[in-house]
This record gives C-alpha cells, sequence and structure tokens, in this order.
C-alpha cells in the first residue's frame, strides 16, 4: 500500500512537473528523486534492509556483517552533521551498498575500469562493499575494530554526506567544482583526510583556470588536480573570511540566488577574482 502510494505521489509530481516545467527547471528535482528512489526500490526489492532513525541501509544479505558497521557508522556521521551544522534531515537517507565494482558499475552505466568507493547521486547514497577498496589491510571477522577504523577514516561517508547536505540546503544551487571542494573540506575537517598524489601537485603541474573548472569539471583529464585546486580554493576561502561567511553564502543559495551573484554579494568580487588572488598566492607562496 505504502510503495502504490508513493507510486501514485510520483506521478503527481510529473504532472506538476510538466505543468510548470516551462516556467522553472527547479521543478524537476524532487520529481527525479522520486523517481530514482522508486526505481531503486525495484531493482533492489530482495536484497536487505536495515533500519535506523536517520537511514535505511539497502545490503546483499551475504554483507550482513558489514552492513552492520556501516549502518552504524551511518548513522553516527548524520549525527554528526546535525551537531556541527545544525542539519534538520528531511527524511532518512537511502544507502545501497553494492559487493563488488562491477554491481555499482552496472548500476550507473559506467565504462569498464570507472570505479568509486561511494556516490551521491539524487538524494541517495551508494557505497562499494569496503572490502573491495581495502584490499585485505583488514578483516572484518578478525579484527572488527580494526576494520571499523579504517572504514571511519578512509571511508566515503563524509563525502557523500556532504554532498547530501549541500544539496538539500540549496536544491543543487552551485557548479560541480563547488560540491566537490565542499565535500573534500568536510573530509579534511571531520578526519584530517587530503586527496594529495604526485599527479595533483601544483607546484609541477599546470593549474586549470578557474573558467576551466567551472565549465569542464568533469571532463578535464587531470581529474586529481580539478578536485585538488577546488579544495585548496575552498579552504582558503575559509580561511580568509571564516566559516560563518560560507554558512551565510549557502544560505543565499538556498533562497535561490544565482552562484555567482550570491558569490560577488557576499565575498564582494567576482568568484573568477577571489580564485585569481587564491591562485597567485598559492603559486607565489
Ligand atoms: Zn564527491
Amino acid at each position: 500500500m505504502k510503495t502504490t502510494a508513493r507510486w501514485i505521489r510520483f506521478l503527481l509530481w510529473v504532472a506538476v512537473f510538466l505543468f510548470f516545467s516551462r516556467q522553472s527547471i527547479s521543478w524537476a528535482q524532487p520529481v527525479i528523486y522520486e523517481g530514482n528512489q522508486l526505481l531503486d526500490e525495484f531493482r533492489f526489492h530482495q536484497w536487505a534492509t536495515i533500519r535506523k532513525p536517520s537511514i535505511i541501509l539497502t545490503y546483499p544479505p551475504k554483507l550482513a556483517e558489514q552492513a552492520t558497521v556501516i549502518a552504524d557508522e551511518a548513522e553516527k556521521t548524520v549525527h554528526d552533521f546535525q551537531t556541527s551544522w545544525g542539519w534538520q534531515i528531511e527524511q532518512p537517507v537511502h544507502i545501497y551498498l553494492f559487493p563488488d565494482r562491477a554491481s555499482l558499475r552496472e548500476r550507473f552505466g559506467w565504462e569498464p575500469g570507472v570505479s568509486a568507493s561511494g556516490v551521491y547521486y539524487a538524494g541517495a547514497i551508494y557505497l562499494l562493499n569496503p572490502d573491495c577498496w581495502m584490499n585485505q589491510t583488514a578483516s572484518l571477522k578478525e579484527n572488527p575494530w580494526k576494520w571499523r577504523q579504517i572504514f571511519h577514516f578512509q571511508g566515503p561517508l563524509y563525502h557523500e554526506f556532504a554532498h547530501l547536505y549541500l544539496d538539500q540546503l540549496t536544491r543543487g544551487n552551485y557548479p560541480r567544482w563547488y560540491t566537490e571542494a565542499f565535500a573534500q573540506w568536510v573530509e579534511y575537517r571531520a578526519l584530517g583526510y587530503e586527496w594529495k598524489t604526485k599527479a595533483n601537485d601544483l607546484r609541477t603541474h599546470q593549474s586549470y583556470s578557474y573558467r576551466n573548472l567551472d565549465r569542464l569539471f568533469d571532463r578535464l583529464p587531470n581529474q586529481a588536480l580539478a578536485y585538488r585546486e577546488s579544495f585548496l580554493f575552498f579552504r582558503y576561502m575559509v580561511q580568509t573570511k571564516g566559516f560563518k561567511r560560507i554558512d551565510h553564502f549557502h544560505r543565499m543559495l538556498a533562497e535561490g540566488i544565482p552562484f555567482a551573484d550570491a558569490w560577488r554579494q557576499c565575498f564582494g568580487r567576482p568568484v573568477e577574482q577571489s580564485f585569481d588572488q587564491w591562485l597567485n598566492q598559492t603559486l607565489s607562496g
């Protein structure tokens, strides 16, 4: 019955969307999210679920032990966001746990070779079985404490929940580079983690311009560098303007003010100028 009611609600959303779609694209978001949710519930209806106050974790029954730890960690992550950011989640967050790289790739229709430990998409979080990226550095059976520690500090929960938080707050009112910058900064603050490799060392690589980051983020060949620049630029803004100002900026995005306008009003200059100022300081420092 509950599912039927949700299908009816979804179809009503579609009707409303079709009616208003010529007027505002923001109508699309709840329709897409609700549709995505219904399809995933249908796709994975034979899997098991763990329900907690803030999350619903769906997983293949053979991953019951991993799922117990992950559900616990996810609930704690939501709680951490609630206390740090005053975030009230609208409804429990759906999380799907995939047994291997192939099944996660199939869910998103990725090319062979593409992989991730976590994905945020349309209001839900998709996780790869952590054993796939831990590479046998810990065994959940033999050393559950170590397994949990590695998952906590190296797992993708903070990163993906940061994407979810920003999306729920602003209804997607930001460019791609910005949500990746914010998610990396949340990880950095909560866990001390930074994505640093030889490939994204700004001293030895020609940096991307703001224009390129803004327009072509996912298509830039050196993704590690694109992510690193976004993160360092965002961190610089937090350091120089303070987090309260960033939070105010997010509230402006939540009101629907276009990203570039909100930036200019909040930080007193166009975003390109802020970016160039950060880059010049970084390269000369
Ligand atoms: Zn991300």
